[in-house]
């Protein structure tokens, strides 16, 4: 390998890095295992090609390959969702939301956006944001009670603010959206709807969750979480907005496209239409819906009480362990989760009072319910014996035996 001979250091980092990820348990929601033919195209020369413009108006010669590439990336992703326009252009999910509010809304225009702290993203409207630098954010949060959207609520914000923009989407909401009530709440006050399905995008394809396609003026994702892409961020509109997304993204925000990561993401549509990939996101709801009902079973506590989707949100306040202790003991023994806020949490974001753990990863490695069963009852061992060294080392083992057992996709063991 001549990484290896010319940058040992970088090298050993990698060789490292897969060793890190065969050999822990991956819970954290956004993250998957891409295929090995995800990571060659996405390795592939195609990175030394600019092609500024889209397929057929590029600023650059020699674009032929680079054409046919984005060609297909196109057709694959309308395919894929049943979207009319695709962009398959922006870097990364926030940058996907930034060309759809420019092509929506003005500067200084309403949005009406799910809270950071009760689910939102920073891109949702958060003040260290451009998006509640640009525009004038408004957020509906969760019912204090069942943990879940208020409707009612929403529709009641929505009138008393008359926002431009609906924005729908979470990184922790451990439940179905409700695309056609929001829809209906847009049309109410005359706002456009922007669903970010960064996180569920995989569940979408294969249809194990209802698809906002019908409802929403523009959709965006990202195409490394549930989806098991490289990297990057997706477009999805209606065909009226598709000229203006387009020129959002190239010229208005960035500059020439990531070819090898656009190639990387046509293969990654190709693999969500085979039938695999529905049984693979059927077995990541499941997955998750094991893992929720065992951790209840032990004593836990759940936001909403469950899940219907890839994420479990762990209330862990009956416990009086915060989410950063929790996330720290259960990576010593190896299982990865991340500390994530619950809603009214009474905690700072650096401490927070919950976990959030998914499912899509180590579903990709063939975890199944039973794995799962096993995870839950490590995960509640650790987080009863906080500060147990001999403890974690005994989990650790567990973790290790079943890694043993599930390999890697696209690491060679
Ligand atoms: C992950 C995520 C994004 C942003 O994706 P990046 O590629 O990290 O910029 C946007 N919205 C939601 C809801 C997300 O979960």
């Amino acid at each position: 390998m001549s990484l290896a001979r010319i940058d040992p250091q970088i090298a050993g980092i990698i060789l490292d890095e897969e060793r890190r990820q065969c050999s822990s348990i991956n819970l954290i929601a956004s993250e998957n295992y891409a295929s090995l033919a995800v990571l060659e195209a996405q390795g592939s020369v195609l990175t030394n090609k600019y092609a500024e413009g889209y397929p057929g108006r590029r600023y650059y010669g020699g674009c032929r390959n680079a054409d046919q590439a984005e060609e297909i990336a196109l057709h694959r992703a309308k395919d894929l969702f049943g979207a009319e326009y695709a962009n398959v252009q922006a870097y990364s999910g926030s940058i996907a939301n930034m060309a759809a509010y420019t092509t929506l809304i003005n500067y200084g225009d309403t949005i009406l956006s799910m809270a950071l702290d009760q689910g939102g993203h920073l891109t949702h409207g958060s003040p260290i944001s451009f998006s509640g630098k640009l525009y004038r954010p408004v957020f509906y949060g969760l019912d204090r009670e069942t943990g879940q959207i208020d409707y009612d609520e929403v529709e009641r914000m929505a009138v008393k603010n008359m926002p431009r923009l609906i924005v729908v989407g979470s990184s922790s909401y451990p439940r179905i959206l409700d695309y056609k009530r929001f829809r209906q709440i847009a049309d109410r006050v005359n706002a456009g709807l922007l669903v970010d399905m960064a996180h569920e995008a995989g569940l979408i394809a294969a249809g194990v969750h209802p698809s906002p396609i019908p409802y929403a003026d523009v959709a965006t994702a990202t195409t490394h979480k549930s989806l098991r892409g490289p990297r990057g961020g997706l477009i999805l509109c209606r065909a009226k907005f598709g000229a203006s997304i387009d020129r959002s993204v190239f010229p208005g925000l960035q500059g020439g496209p990531l070819m090898h990561v656009i190639a990387a993401k046509a293969v990654a549509f190709h693999e969500a239409k085979q039938p695999h990939f529905i049984a693979y996101q059927q077995a990541v709801v499941e997955n998750a819906r094991i893992l929720a009902d065992r951790l209840l079973a032990e004593g836990m506590h759940l936001v909403t009480g469950g899940t219907d989707n890839h994420r479990v949100l762990v209330d862990l306040t009956p416990t009086s362990i915060t989410g950063k202790t929790a996330e720290s003991a259960l990576s010593q023994a190896n299982i990865v989760v991340n500390k994530n806020a619950i809603p009214f949490d009474p905690r700072p974001p650096d401490l927070t009072s919950g976990i959030r753990l998914g499912t899509p990863a180590l579903t990709s490695r063939g975890f199944g319910t039973e794995e799962m069963a096993r995870i839950a009852q490590l995960i509640v061992r650790v987080l009863s014996h906080i500060g147990d060294e001999k403890l974690y080392r005994e989990v650790r083992l567990e973790v290790e035996e079943m890694n043993r057992r599930f390999p890697t996709p696209g690491i060679d063991q």
